[in-house]
């Protein structure tokens, strides 16, 4: 069969799959109006989309959208027609500005998981461990790490660490609210923003229904605030018994706890689960407008 449209992030013909179908990814507005794309993507290139929309990902408003359709079908000719023409590779060469807006993520103290949490852009990452473990209190590592490098980094905890660094700000406050954590950003400018178990943050204002509406509003307020401010955020948070990187978040944890909720608003989501001494399994639950769900061995000493 001939190839019809080309990789938007490769620009390489896309073979149609042998049940007729090609993979499009695109990103939606209030769940109607397409703001980039749908494009026709490799499977294996999906990880590499960058748009200019992803730090609104997970605001409540953008989602990223993808499915497999017919490549045939008059439908798939019309949606990917009202952008590019759907001439092969005028699609990926429509967006070359996107390319250039990837600036070097902040380094962690484990280069591999740099890539991974990608600390570059304006997103709110989550990260999830098990309680108690080594690699439970990675947000603070990755605060002192960044302070020592000489970054200006705000890191709200319970447990400050033994290392105090000139750029490190301490914020101790017992539950911090949204609004609590913007006005700190407003006064210290970091560069990164740690917030330590989440979960303990409390609602400015009233909000109605159970404790996980309640988080679920404080997360959506807190992608709000480093939208706003500009400042990439880490939001850690812990679980009781083992973490396990094989399948999804969801089919394994409450959708009530904490852990479920960051999959609403936080952007890239990671697991964390001690797979040796010196060596730590991380599942990419969600990374950029992609569910990866990938699992990556990373080289980690605590
Ligand atoms: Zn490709």
């Amino acid at each position: 069969m001939s190839s019809l449209y080309d990789c938007v992030v490769c620009l390489k013909p896309i073979k149609v799959a042998p049940d007729g179908k090609i993979r499009i990814e695109g990103i939606v507005k209030h769940e109607k109006q397409w703001l980039w794309g749908p494009y026709p993507v490799h499977e294996s290139c999906r990880l590499n989309i960058r748009t200019i929309y992803d730090q609104l990902l997970g605001d409540g408003i953008h989602v990223a959208i993808g499915f497999r359709t017919p490549a045939a079908d008059p439908e798939t000719a019309e949606l990917l027609d009202e952008w590019a023409g759907a001439t092969p590779g005028s699609v990926a060469k429509e967006w070359p500005g996107d390319w250039s807006r990837h600036v070097p993520p902040l380094e962690t103290p484990w280069p591999e998981f740099t890539d991974l949490i990608d600390l570059s852009h304006n997103h709110l990452t989550g990260l999830i461990a098990k309680r108690g473990s080594s690699e439970a209190p990675a947000g603070t590592a990755l605060a002192v790490h960044a302070a020592a490098a000489g970054k200006r980094v705000l890191l709200f905890t319970g447990y400050p660490p033994q290392l105090t660094r000139p750029t490190l700000v301490v914020d101790e406050t017992h539950s911090p609210t949204p609004d609590g954590v913007s006005r700190a950003m407003q006064s210290v400018r970091p560069d990164l923003v740690v917030i330590e178990r989440w979960e303990r943050m409390h609602a400015d204002r009233p909000v109605g229904g159970t404790r996980a509406d309640v988080l679920e509003s404080i997360g959506l307020e807190l992608k709000r605030a480093i939208l706003d401010h500009g400042i990439p955020c880490v939001v850690t948070t812990s679980v009781l018994g083992d973490v396990d990187v094989q399948y999804p978040l969801l089919h394994r944890i409450g959708l009530d706890s904490p852990a479920a909720i960051m999959v609403e608003f936080c952007n890239p989501l990671l697991l964390l689960k001690r797979h040796s001494p010196a060596e730590v399994l991380v599942r990419v639950e969600r990374h950029m407008s992609m569910q990866d769900q990938t699992v990556h061995a990373v080289a980690w000493k605590s």
